[in-house]
């Protein structure tokens, strides 16, 4: 997608020349890392003065020039108006709910959404936050659970396992309308499927350890503000941070109340190997769109496959919202629901190529049999509402040949 940035650049040319527009030291390609915990000033002045809000480094708990130069990147995926860097996902999902959520707020959120942030909203459930689940797809269902209390809608874009397609422009738009805080979970689409930005988002979530990253050796999450949301009225926005554009009050926020306080800090060296990975994202994603749109067309047409959950396939419930938000590619996620006279354990332990792992958005194909595993926890009933078959593999679809995907299902399916 050319998402273009203010260099007029499209998406992969700005994320290979970013830190060399930013000044890096001695023309160095890379950001260097930058492990040191405190930064020294010579002047007393200057020391104060960043204290109290200018622009630069203290203590790394709260930043980096490493984490710096990929929340510029990140930034600029996104379109956004700025990013902080957490530890995972979860830190900066945390870091959203906890610091944006008081006692008696109400959130609305989606059904389907990932396993561990349901389980950290019924935490903050249990601290006194209403939360209502809906079924996200038909943004009707979003809109009926409003109540005045309500502050925040949080939805994922491509729901994992199930493969959802939250109706985010339409949530987006009415979100809009009501002044409430609109939280997009980026992690399976990225900003190269869908900018949170397009679809009226307040803030979007990126876990950096999936697609971002890439390669399945470094854990990250990040906020990114689009700049769309006007914090003047947010009454959980602490009173220090109530300067400046009101438009950057909510991340100034998150960043002080979320990462200072809560300290869940992306580490230099993690940052670097994410912003690396980055560089390559729009290929490798380009490469496992193709994979699991073949995949799907493979699987959806064997004997042995009860159904396939991808957003690709015409018969997707959501397919023309995905085919109009991600402009022709569906993301690499595929759910598999195998036919019941075949055990399921038995048939992962055929399979020679795809790596019976959790985790997604690596180079290599990962497969997992969620209910028994990620969605364990949650118990049948729970599983039966988010539409979590006992036969359902999550496959997430790397860069490898297609063929010899094709070929480890066959196999393992025939077998
Ligand atoms: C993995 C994931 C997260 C959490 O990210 P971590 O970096 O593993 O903590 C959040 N949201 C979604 C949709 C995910 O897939």
């Amino acid at each position: 997608m050319a998402n273009k940035d203010n260099s007029g650049n499209g998406f992969t040319t700005t994320i290979l020349h970013s830190d060399r527009r930013s000044s890096v030291e001695h023309g160095a390609i890379h950001k260097p890392l930058h492990p040191s915990s405190e930064y020294a000033f010579s002047d007393a002045r200057e020391l104060a003065a960043v204290f109290q809000g200018k622009k630069g480094f203290t203590y790394a708990r709260q930043g980096t020039p490493t984490t710096a130069a990929l929340e510029d990147k990140i930034t600029k995926m996104e379109g956004g108006a700025g990013t902080v860097t957490f530890a995972t996902g979860m830190a900066a999902l945390t870091a959203v709910f906890f610091t944006l959520l008081r006692k008696g707020d109400h959130l609305i959120t989606s059904q389907f959404i990932f396993g561990n942030t349901n389980s950290l909203l019924t935490t903050l459930a249990g601290l006194g936050v209403e939360v209502t689940l809906v079924d996200a797809t038909d943004g009707e269902n979003v809109k009926a659970a409003w109540r005045p209390e309500t502050r925040m809608v949080f939805v994922e874009t491509i729901a994992n396992p199930g493969t959802q397609i939250a109706d985010l422009r339409a949530i987006g738009q009415w979100c809009k309308e009501k002044n409430l805080v609109y939280v997009v979970d980026g992690t399976l689409s990225t900003p190269w499927l869908c900018r949170g930005i397009d679809v009226h988002a307040s803030l979007v979530v990126n876990s950096l350890s999936k697609h971002l990253g890439g390669h399945g050796h470094a854990l990250g999450g990040a906020v990114t503000s689009t700049g769309l949301y006007d914090w003047t009225g947010y009454e959980a926005i602490a009173e220090p941070y109530r300067k400046g554009s009101p438009y950057d009050w909510g991340l100034t926020h998150i960043k002080k109340k979320g990462l200072r306080d809560m300290g869940g800090t992306l580490s230099a060296d993690s940052a670097h190997r994410i912003a690396v990975g980055s560089e390559t994202l729009a290929l490798r994603l380009a490469k496992e769109c193709s994979n699991a749109m073949r995949l799907a067309q493979y699987l959806d047409a064997h004997p042995k496959v009860a159904k396939v959950h991808y957003p690709g396939l015409a018969g997707h419930p959501q397919h023309k919202l995905a085919d109009e938000l991600f402009q022709h590619r569906f993301g690499a996620l595929l759910g598999v629901e195998l036919v019941d006279n075949i055990d399921v354990f038995e048939f992962l332990n055929r399979l020679r190529v795809l790596i019976l792992a959790t985790h997604l958005g690596d180079t290599r194909t990962l497969v997992l049999p969620v209910a028994h595993t990620i969605y364990y926890e949650m118990g049948p009933e729970r599983r039966a509402v988010m539409g979590i078959a006992d036969s359902l593999l999550r496959v997430s679809v790397g860069i490898e040949d297609i063929e010899d995907l094709i070929e480890d299902f066959r196999q393992a399916l025939e077998g």
